[in-house]
């Protein structure tokens, strides 16, 4: 990792990778003058060091600092470490080891981009990365934010409030997630405001609301070292959440029984006391029996059901009927099988259920997580060390940017923006009236792009042209746009849609608050300098704020963080001043000296009357079942090395060069059904498209299933997901599509 001799300081930080919240450390170099670029590639040299000259010119407050950030604009960050956070004891993967560099791609935007008239909007082609984007301009900040804004302007005026839409990012901070809210609901006037929670952990938390009164979850994964049962359903922490692996691995060798069910193996099948493995899409039917066998076997906890919970009996009459022999031909799990999974769970002294999104992608996601729930409260596996429900999120700040209000149906701290009295609460902090109905969700604005309601939009660091299902209806809704500005490090996919780009903030840029998945609120320092012209988003999202007339002058993140615990109850007890000095914080936070709770709703749930509630379920086959024509179930995911759409992580050099291109993963035996060796191009068509890839032998594939990564824009398997919704909340089926799997005569 380099020689520590060689760093000339050190910075202590947050990942901005996975929501585990590992705490690093950043060990900083000054550059040699003559730096060329990203490491490896022999052309783009990194622009210009932004300066205190052209912060003071563009009304960027940082007075007597060599730029914008207040370091030395020729420092890099030379290595990483990991340091002795909460939720990782010095542990890093992969990524957050090695995946630093990418704020110093030459690629990196450095100054704001203004389309250039009568050009077309939409993927470029001929798009080079190294080379600058040929349908824009460079303009000043003045210029490309007034142009943003008016754009916008515009539209409200002319269309009203909701003619606008703005998308959010989990990769930002907690105060750049609250005052972005803050900016669609008080400056464009509606509550449409969404961000990828909606793409990966919105039917979680919309069972864990209705269930439990609380998104968050009930216990860190470190418990997972006290349970004598885990049970991870619907997720591979091996590669998503990696250093959460870790502890689970940890907790299989001191004696916890590890129960791994999910359609796929993966590694920590190694380390499990049961691995089972069921038909994609069928957890309720598995999930549903067990507690057949639970209530039927009288394993339940009465006491705890009585003091805790509401509604037991209609749940109970709820799977009579759905034996182990009656849901084993849908789930393909024995009945026997099931009764000792059942059988396990419920007789452990203390038992944990962790899931990933596995469980939350599809049509039915919020009734996968119900059925969670049901299992936990039946058995009364919360509230204790060692037992609770964990949802692993999966962005860093997710947590955060949820809880921050980024959602268009809740207020910060999930106040529906429906109830009055909790509505006034924020008129009065934000001096201004709200709307008082939900706003659209991400697939949903796309689908309003296209019905002509919505024709503007800002979008923060997500990239929805990669991140939505079917991406063509995507890409053409954002091509629809009559107006969309697009903050961001790169010219992402979406940019390229953009009428104006503004270049934003690497995480390693700027201070700002984190809350992972274990709902530890972190402080992120920055590190190194902005590059050129390069701005905070907090920055940037005032200035915007600023042209729609809002009084906005907040200095630094601190004074936001500060409006932040004035109108959020959950971040009672945690100050900037704290997060300073102890660098992490676990909310709820009973008082200034004390440490949060890691485990919560030991005496009582955030409900009415403190109870929580069961919710009863049905199986319910998959938006898209498999058929004659599409045989292959299609799921898609994350890969170790690859985050997300790949905009951080292909920009990666180490990352980027561990796993270079897309492949399609099946199981020895689909491969040689096909008669295709590894490595050989496979189509792979759904009723949206085709993609074409190269295929790769995974033995953990079962037959019948395809695994694509989503991250690759040369074979974006978006393309061919299914836009489905759950219900409730509101996520497409990015788990099961139907596919056909084909032999490619070229690739
Ligand atoms: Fe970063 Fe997650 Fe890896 Fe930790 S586990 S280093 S937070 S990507």
């Amino acid at each position: 990792h380099g020689d520590s001799a060689q760093a000339d300081r050190k910075v202590d930080s947050v990942c901005p990778y996975c929501g585990v919240g590992c705490q690093l450390t950043y060990h900083i170099q000054q550059e040699p003058s003559d730096r060329k670029g990203f490491r490896g590639q022999s052309e783009g040299e990194v622009r210009g060091p932004g300066t205190a000259e052209v912060a003071s010119r563009e009304g960027f407050t940082a007075p007597s600092r060599s730029s914008v950030t207040g370091f030395p604009s020729q420092e890099r960050i030379l290595f990483v470490e990991g340091r002795n956070g909460p939720s990782n004891q010095n542990r890093l993967c992969v990524k957050g080891r090695f995946g630093f560099d990418y704020p110093g791609h030459p690629a990196r935007l450095t100054r704001p981009l203004i389309r250039k008239p009568g050009l077309p909007k939409g993927l470029d082609p001929d798009f080079d990365p190294a080379q600058p984007l040929t349908h824009f301009r460079e303009a000043s900040w003045d210029e490309a934010l007034d142009a943003a804004a008016s754009g916008l302007l515009e539209l409200k005026t002319t269309h009203g409030p909701k003619a606008l839409a703005g998308f959010g990012s989990a990769k930002c901070s907690n105060e750049e997630a609250w005052l972005f809210q803050k900016l669609v609901r008080t400056g464009f006037g509606s509550n449409n405001v969404d961000h990828c929670t909606r793409l990966c952990h919105a039917s979680s938390v919309a069972a864990l609301m209705e269930c439990l009164g609380s998104g968050a979850v009930t216990a860190s994964f470190m418990q997972a070292l006290k349970a004598d049962v885990v049970i991870l359903i619907g997720c591979n922490p091996a590669v998503n959440h990696p250093v959460a692996a870790t502890y689970f691995k940890q907790a299989a060798k001191h004696g916890t029984q590890l129960i791994i069910l999910d359609p796929r193996g993966q590694a920590l099948d190694a380390y499990a006391s049961l691995s089972v493995r069921f038909t994609p899409g069928a957890d309720v039917a598995l999930l549903n029996a067990m507690l057949n066998v639970i209530i039927s076997e009288g394993m339940y906890d009465e006491s705890y059901i009585a003091d805790h919970t509401e509604g037991f009996e209609a749940l109970a009459a709820s799977v009579t009927d759905m034996t182990p022999e009656a849901m084993s031909g849908l789930c393909g799990v024995a009945p026997a099988v099931i009764r000792d999974l059942a059988r396990r769970y419920a007789t452990a002294e203390r038992a944990m259920i962790f899931w990933g999104m596995g469980i939350s992608q599809h049509t039915h996601g919020t009734d996968n997580a119900r059925c969670l729930i049901s299992l936990a409260l039946a058995c009364g596996h919360t509230g204790r060390p060692g037992t609770g429900l964990h949802p692993l999120r999966g962005q860093n700040n997710v947590q955060g940017a949820s809880d921050a209000g980024m959602i268009p149906m809740v207020l910060p701290d999930y106040q529906p923006v429906g109830d009055a009295q909790l509505r006034a609460a924020f008129e009065e902090l934000w001096n201004t009236p709200l709307d008082d109905t939900p706003g659209l969700t991400v697939v949903e604005i796309m689908d309003a792009i296209h019905s002509g309601t919505i024709k503007g939009m800002l979008i923060q660091g997500e990239n929805p042209a990669m991140s939505d299902p079917d991406l063509n209806h995507a890409r053409g809704a954002l091509g629809k746009l009559e107006h969309l500005v697009v903050q961001d490090l790169f010219a992402t996919e979406t940019a390229q849609f953009a009428d104006v780009i503004l270049p934003a903030s690497a995480w390693p840029e700027k201070d700002g608050t984190v809350t992972n998945t274990n709902r530890q609120v972190q402080l992120g320092r920055a590190a190194v300098a902005l590059p050129g012209e390069a701005r905070p988003d907090w920055w940037i999202t005032q200035e915007i704020a600023r042209r729609f007339g809002l009084d906005w002058d907040y200095a630094h993140p601190r004074e936001v963080f500060a409006e932040m615990a004035h109108g959020m109850p959950s971040l009672a007890n945690i100050t900037w001043e704290r997060l300073e000095r102890e660098s992490s914080v676990t909310y709820p936070c009973p008082a200034e000296d004390a440490p949060g709770a890691d485990v919560v709703f030991s005496d009582a749930f955030p409900r009415a009357g403190g109870l929580a509630r069961f919710t009863p379920t049905r199986p319910l086959p998959p938006d898209e079942p498999i058929d004659g024509d599409f045989p292959t179930v299609l799921t898609t995911g994350r890969q170790l090395e690859h985050w997300h759409t790949g905009s951080m992580t292909r920009r990666s050099q180490v990352l980027d060069s561990l796993e270079p291109e897309a492949a399609a993963s099946l199981s020895p035996g689909e491969l040689n059904r096909l008669g295709v060796a590894p490595g050989e191009p496979l189509t792979i068509t759904t009723r949206r498209g085709a993609i074409t890839l190269k295929s790769r032998v995974d033995p953990v594939m079962p037959d019948g299933m395809v695994f694509i990564p989503f991250c690759y824009v040369e074979a974006a398997v978006n393309l061919l997901t299914n836009p489905a919704l759950d219900p409730y909340g509101k996520i497409p089926e990015f788990k099961y599509a139907a596919c056909r799997v084909t032999r490619a005569e070229k690739h």
